[in-house]
């Protein structure tokens, strides 16, 4: 299996090289040459396997460049009990919504499914090439918590996370700071979440300071991450449909870079029964738009206001060009004059495109506001007694307004309530027990520096701590 790039450049790469790097040379996205089919034998033998054992058999069509016990081995130690406590259960919450648990992991957060296996995926590349990898990265809280959870401990590896001082919940910064492990370093940047972006634009922006120090990514847009939860839904198919027929499914996913629903969209080009792909925005709904419209037009960081789904206030999809590069017939040419469209007029019109969104690729879309999420979370409470986040109630919101009742609508979980309790209070009324290990978790002594938004003195922090390569 070779990479290419959705504009067309650069030479074709294997699995473990696009894992290693961030962008393609020529500023598009890696993306498979050709993807990989996933058969009803496969379904039919897939059906009895663990999650991890079916993880290392739908990675395994992409990662054709790490032999098969390897990749098995580290799909093991990426979903073992001892990081996820239960092994994605899905729960229905009335007689069409299911909900596919995937929030079982460290950070409570969907995120970390796939960043396990990137991690311990990153450290078997990185032990091949005898290399070592700093990771830069920034973050307002979530991101930043599973990439370090997912990275804590590893040999070849060091992370560098900004965060921006006092800009955080309590539950975030308990959830990053209290991790003691020497190969994580907590920045508490003297700014907003922008500066500590800028600081990471700046530094990974200058190719001596880069390669000196062995800087990477874990971003989005790393294309393990974007095939690791291609299983989330082949795993949420098996079990909700029986062994008997196969039948299809829909699947609702709360969205904000385009990353978990465009595995979906891979699931479903792979053979993967999916009736529909029921994208779910908040009031930052760039992707809504586009699918109503067939205009996207991202829109400018004043323009995006925060909310109460806060991982979904994103206004600029970073995975979408690789959607746009399959509803361009996979045509890198095509792929670029939308960019350069987005370049001079600030959006890409695609609205002759509009009829095959749901017909050809089963995409629909909806947006869900502040008062949707507070009564979607206090209907399925007091219907089922379960508490949902507010990110998976916008997923339940939109979602039912497509379900139909004769296919089954699998709503994506994509993190537990108790991350985002005051919500939880606001709609229910009722503060959330936090469980033993969540409490230890808050009042554990915390490890963190603080700097001033000043790339000089983040120069020097990496300088001195940055791992380096061996002889
Ligand atoms: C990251 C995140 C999302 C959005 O997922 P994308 O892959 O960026 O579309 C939704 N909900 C939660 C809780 C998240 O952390």
């Amino acid at each position: 299996m070779q990479y290419i790039s959705t504009r067309g450049g650069g030479a074709a790469r294997t699995f473990t090289e696009t894992l290693l790097e961030g962008l393609a040379s020529d500023g598009g996205l890696a993306v498979p040459a050709d993807l990989p089919t996933i058969s009803a034998e496969h379904l039919q033998q897939w059906r009895s396997l663990s999650y991890a054992e079916l993880a290392g058999n739908v990675i395994g069509l992409f990662a054709t460049d790490i032999p098969r016990p390897d990749l098995m081995r580290l799909c093991q130690a990426a979903y073992t009990p001892a990081v996820f406590a239960s092994e994605v259960p899905l729960r229905a919450i009335d007689d069409q919504l299911t909900l596919v648990g995937l929030s079982e992991g460290p950070t409570l957060a969907f995120k970390d499914m796939a960043m396990q296996f990137l991690g311990h995926a990153l450290e078997y590349a990185l032990e091949r090439t005898g290399g070592v990898l700093n990771v830069l990265g920034a973050t307002s809280g979530d991101t930043g918590s599973a990439a370090e959870h997912a990275l804590r401990g590893m040999d070849r590896i060091a992370v560098f996370m900004l965060s921006p001082q006092g800009r955080m919940s309590d539950f975030q910064r308990a959830q990053m700071y209290s991790l003691q492990d020497d190969n994580i370093h907590n920045l508490a940047v003297e700014g907003v979440f922008d500066d500590c972006q800028d600081l990471v634009k700046e530094l990974s922006g200058d190719p001596a300071f880069r390669s000196t120090h062995h800087l990477g990514a874990v971003n989005s847009i790393n294309l393990a991450r974007v095939t690791a939860q291609i299983v989330y839904y082949v795993w949420a198919w098996l079990r909700a449909t029986d062994d008997q027929q196969t039948h299809e499914v829909s699947f609702a996913v709360p969205s904000g870079n385009f990353g978990n629903i465009l595995s979906g969209h891979y699931a479903r080009q792979m053979g993967l029964p999916i009736r529909q792909l029921v994208l779910a925005a908040n009031e930052n709904n760039v992707l809504d738009e586009f699918f109503r419209t067939g205009i996207y037009r991202p829109r400018a960081a004043d323009q995006t206001p925060s909310t109460s789904s806060p991982s979904m206030d994103i206004s600029r999809a970073s995975n979408f060009e690789r959607f746009v590069y399959d509803l361009q017939g996979r045509d890198p040419q095509r792929v670029q004059a939308c960019w350069s469209e987005l370049a001079s007029t600030g959006a890409i019109d695609l609205s002759d495109e509009t009829d095959r969104f749901a017909a050809e690729f089963g995409f629909v879309s909806g947006t869900s506001t502040h008062r949707d999420r507070l009564e979607t979370i206090r209907s399925v409470y007091d219907a089922t007694g379960q508490l949902i986040d507010p990110h998976t109630a916008d997923g339940v919101a939109v979602a039912r307004r497509y379900a139909t009742g004769d296919v089954p609508m699998l709503v994506l979980e994509t993190a537990k309530p108790e991350k985002f309790s005051q919500t939880i209070h606001e709609a229910i009324g009722v503060e959330l027990e936090l469980s033993p290990a969540l409490h230890t978790m808050m009042s554990a002594e915390q490890r963190v520096t603080s700097i001033p938004a000043s790339a000089a003195a983040l120069r020097e922090f990496i300088g001195e701590r940055a791992l380096k390569a061996g002889p």
